[in-house]
């Protein structure tokens, strides 16, 4: 594990210099569309710590992160009307991560519905920002 770069993208977006698509915001937790969506709905959920990847965050700011993902995921599901979902997490570049601010992402899914790549395709942006509006207001309360 590196050291924790104060540049990467979502600390640049937790400081509020590039746009996301947010869904939920607390004190300690960001959560937003990822822009490469293996399914409609992909949300990447993050902690407002400095965390480089799972083994880099306190024990009680991961408690507080996944209590997060617990809460949102049955949620998204249900707004979304998928049969279920999935979660991914990446650590280290040779594991697949290519953020190096720990992110969960909560992958909806449909049954007999596969999944996109990792990471390749662009969401369009009308769809992006429809699915933004849906899900902000089924996780507001
Ligand atoms: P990984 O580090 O492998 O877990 O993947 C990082 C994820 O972040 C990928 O799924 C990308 O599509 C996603 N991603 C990268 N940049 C952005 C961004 N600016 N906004 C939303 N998602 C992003």
């Amino acid at each position: 594990m590196g050291a924790y770069d104060d540049d990467n993208i979502f600390a640049r977006i937790l400081r509020g210099e590039i746009p996301c698509s947010k869904v939920y915001e607390d004190d300690d937790t960001l959560a937003f569309l990822d822009i490469m969506p293996r399914s409609k709905g992909h949300v990447l959920v993050i902690p407002k710590v400095k965390a480089v990847d799972l083994t880099d965050i306190d024990p009680a700011a991961l408690a507080k992160l996944m209590t997060v993902v617990q809460k949102l995921s049955p949620k998204i599901v249900k707004a979304l009307g998928a049969d279920g979902f999935m979660i991914q997490q990446f650590n280290g570049a040779g594991a697949g991560q290519t953020v190096f601010h720990l992110h969960i992402h909560i992958i909806p899914r449909w049954e007999g519905e596969s999944l996109k790549p990792h990471g390749t395709t662009m969401a369009d942006k009308d769809e992006l920002a429809e699915t933004a509006e849906v899900l902000s207001s089924a996780l507001a309360d």
